[in-house]
């Protein structure tokens, strides 16, 4: 069974003169465990696709199956349920709140889980362990370099033991170095189990991710990208 599975999905905005086919009969899968990465150029739909894959918008045709569930069919408030507890969303700016520690960062998730605060101060500390920042738990974001707060927003994305890290050009921020400790993070996780997907400009990135799936003009046009074309593009 897949964990993310698109078949012949088709995302439209708007109508008549004004339509636009930001993905286009796409039928791809993604089984659980494996870990990808998303290019394409400006306006291929990759932003779409990972909104989709993260729930946050529905199929205007075309079905999205998450973990084995119609993503098409359901409301709201089932979506919200499975981005809180199925996905964890890690984002180029890292999106920490600068009021609160690294620990309290990370047990946000689980306030709206509805986790004892017992509870969540023990699992955020054991998230921001994992990541190498068991020394840091009650650092605000200011306190911490950028690569430090890149792994804090992981910490929180794993906390509530994700099926999938969804990652949206989560090195953009950062530097060579930090980018490759950051890649390491996401290589330890996926080696775990979780499944990682992320959207990158950054070949090098990409590279270190197993699988490249190609979006051009809201088409998949390359799955299994290989190295050599990539430098070709
Ligand atoms: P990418 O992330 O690869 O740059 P996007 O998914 O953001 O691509 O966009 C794909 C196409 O859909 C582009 O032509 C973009 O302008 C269009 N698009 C994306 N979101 C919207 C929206 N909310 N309303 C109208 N058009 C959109
Ligand atoms: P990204 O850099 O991630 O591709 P964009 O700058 O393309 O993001 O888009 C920012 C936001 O605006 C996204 O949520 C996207 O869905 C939306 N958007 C993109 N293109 C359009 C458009 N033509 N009309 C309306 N909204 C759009």
């Amino acid at each position: 069974p897949d964990l993310i599975r698109f078949q012949n999905l088709s995302k439209v905005y708007g109508s008549g003169n004004t339509e636009v086919k930001a993905l286009w009969q796409v039928s791809m899968a993604i089984a659980p465990g494996e870990y990808c990465s998303i290019m394409g150029p400006s306006g291929s739909g990759k932003s779409t696709a990972m909104n989709m894959i993260g729930c946050l918008d529905r199929p205007s045709s075309g079905e999205y199956f998450f973990d084995g569930q119609d993503v098409g069919q359901l409301g709201e408030a089932d979506l919200a349920l499975i981005r809180n507890r199925k996905i964890g969303f890690v984002f180029q700016q890292f999106h920490l709140l600068p009021q609160l520690t690294a620990l309290d960062n990370v047990s946000l998730p689980m306030v709206y889980a509805g986790i004892s605060s017992a509870v969540r101060n023990e699992r955020a500390a054991e998230a921001l362990t994992q990541v190498g920042l068991g020394q840091r738990l009650h650092n605000r974001p200011n306190q911490l370099s950028g690569g430090q707060q890149q792994r804090v927003a992981i910490a929180r994305a794993i906390v509530n033991q994700p099926l999938l890290i969804l990652a949206d050009e989560p090195t953009g921020a950062l530097d060579t170095q930090t980018t490759k400790d950051v890649m390491a993070i996401f290589e330890q996780l996926n080696a775990e189990g979780i499944t990682v997907v992320m959207v990158t400009h950054e070949p090098e990135v990409a590279q270190l991710t197993h699988r490249v799936i190609w979006f051009r003009d809201g088409q998949v046009l390359n799955d299994h990208m290989s190295p050599e074309d990539m430098r070709q593009t």
